[in-house]
């Protein structure tokens, strides 16, 4: 992803971190932003036009890709999630790395459409189905560091240790069921063996992932914890979705996850829980004094009925918020940004209770943090070049004076909107059709369906 020459952009409106700006040059080298230039009225010759409102690129900070297989399936009937839970295992079963990889290159491709420049990757499908490891052990995640590459976004592989299927003890979990056994390595030791293997690349970054405090058990957290902070590497975990989860951690253990977590030196700024949903006033204290991070993925958690969780505590105690797509029920990061917002308006019956700029900020700045990508998430220079483009004349999005372009962009327009997407200088999404994956409905539709026969 190296390209040594200069390319000037030309923003029509650009999003720079408070404000909508008219008429913006960016001169990018070697995929990063080299200089930015305000007040510049018309295209300088030579340069690529971005008409519209062009932010930061969007970070998804949570995704397992295969669940998009899933789509539509889980939609019919009733249930909970641990109904959903065995819908999605009957998929895990049937991955094989060249099925994986196809179906997320194409589900990548979506992201990209959707203007989302990052993904954080939480991957825990490792082995063949029955637990045997492949040929080279880290075969899956390298189908998904490919599949990324070929869909032309950033990857950070959450690389997630899974060895049980519930808590039992301070010392032991449960072995994990005939489904889960291809997810786990045995021991965290096990884990951090396989992982070390795997290398950075120039769209890709290694990080660690605790499945839950169910899926590792508590003498094993720090093994996890540790790998994080050798390599000061992100740092993900499932974190109280489920009040079950809650539950079986204050039998086993006698405090809440967020507790065990703490005890064992999981939390910290490097460290990001996914869905918080379920927290005592003590939790919310702990991840906020930690730096701890928060990722709400508010489409999956309303599709999975798992109920809503306090981001607006928790950012007030001090966790930096991200936000993720999970299961993919829909892939649309601008509808996960106003979904947090829009939530707690039902909850409190009181609106605003963050700005469209701090919803951008989660969106894009803060989930590229919580992903190992410190240098993305904003238009300035030295940042790199992941730039999303949003129309702001389309159906949805025509009306409104370009200056409220961000409350236009969070509050009205979806993923249908992203004209461009751009990521380290390189235009891989231009006028709405993917530069790299040429038929991304195809493409999407083939790999479900090898998954289905
Ligand atoms: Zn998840």
């Amino acid at each position: 992803m190296t390209h040594p020459h200069t390319r000037t952009y030309w923003l029509e409106h650009a999003w720079l971190d408070t404000h909508v700006e008219p008429g913006v040059a960016l001169d990018v080298k070697d995929g990063r932003i080299a200089a930015v230039r305000q007040e510049v009225p018309t295209p300088p010759p030579g340069a690529e036009i971005l008409r519209g409102l062009t932010l930061p690129g969007l970070a998804n900070a949570h995704s397992h890709a295969f669940h998009r297989a899933l789509r539509g399936t889980v939609q019919v009937g009733s249930g909970t999630f641990w109904t959903w839970r065995e819908v999605m295992y009957s998929v895990a079963d049937r991955l094989t790395p060249e099925t994986y990889h196809a179906l997320a290159r194409a589900v990548y491709a979506e992201m990209a459409l959707a203007g989302i420049t990052a993904v954080g990757e939480f991957h825990y499908v490792h082995h063949a189905p029955g637990g045997t490891p492949y040929a080279d052990p880290n075969a899956m995640g390298e189908a998904l560091v490919e599949a990324a590459a070929e869909a032309g976004i950033r990857i950070t592989l959450l690389d997630t240790a899974y060895l049980s299927s519930a808590l039992l003890n301070k010392h032991r979990g449960q072995p994990p069921t005939t489904h889960q056994l291809r997810f786990s390595d045995g021991s965290a030791d096990a884990w951090a063996e396989r992982c070390s293997v795997l290398k950075d690349r120039d769209h890709a970054r290694i990080g660690a992932a605790i499945h839950s405090v169910r899926a590792v058990p508590a003498a094993q957290l720090a093994t996890v914890a540790r790998w994080a902070e050798e390599r000061r590497a992100p740092l993900h975990v499932h974190l109280s979705e489920q009040t079950a989860e809650n539950d079986a951690c204050r039998e086993a253990h006698g405090c809440t996850p967020t507790q065990l977590l703490a005890e064992h030196g999981v939390l910290g700024p490097r460290t990001t829980g996914v869905h918080n949903t379920h927290l005592t006033d003590e939790d919310i204290a702990l991840l906020g004094d930690s730096g701890t991070g928060t990722c709400m993925c508010p489409t999956t958690e309303r599709d999975l009925a798992d109920g809503i969780g306090p981001a607006v505590a928790l950012q007030r105690a001090g966790s930096p918020l991200s936000l993720g797509s999970d299961s993919h029920a829909v892939i649309d990061l601008l509808e996960e940004a106003r979904a947090m917002e829009l939530n707690e308006r039902l909850r409190t019956r009181t609106r605003g209770h963050w700005t469209a700029a701090a919803l951008l900020r989660a969106a894009s700045a803060d989930g590229h943090a919580a992903l190992g990508w410190d240098e993305a998430g904003t238009i300035e220079e030295g940042a790199l070049a992941d730039l999303t483009t949003i129309a702001l004349d389309s159906v949805r999005t025509a009306g409104p004076v370009p200056r409220l372009g961000a409350e236009t962009a969070v509050f009205a327009a979806t993923a249908a909107d992203v004209r461009h997407t751009i990521v380290g200088g390189r235009h891989v999404v231009r006028d709405g059709v993917h530069t790299l994956v040429p038929d991304v409905p195809q493409a999407l539709a083939r790999a479900v369906d090898a998954l289905r026969t």
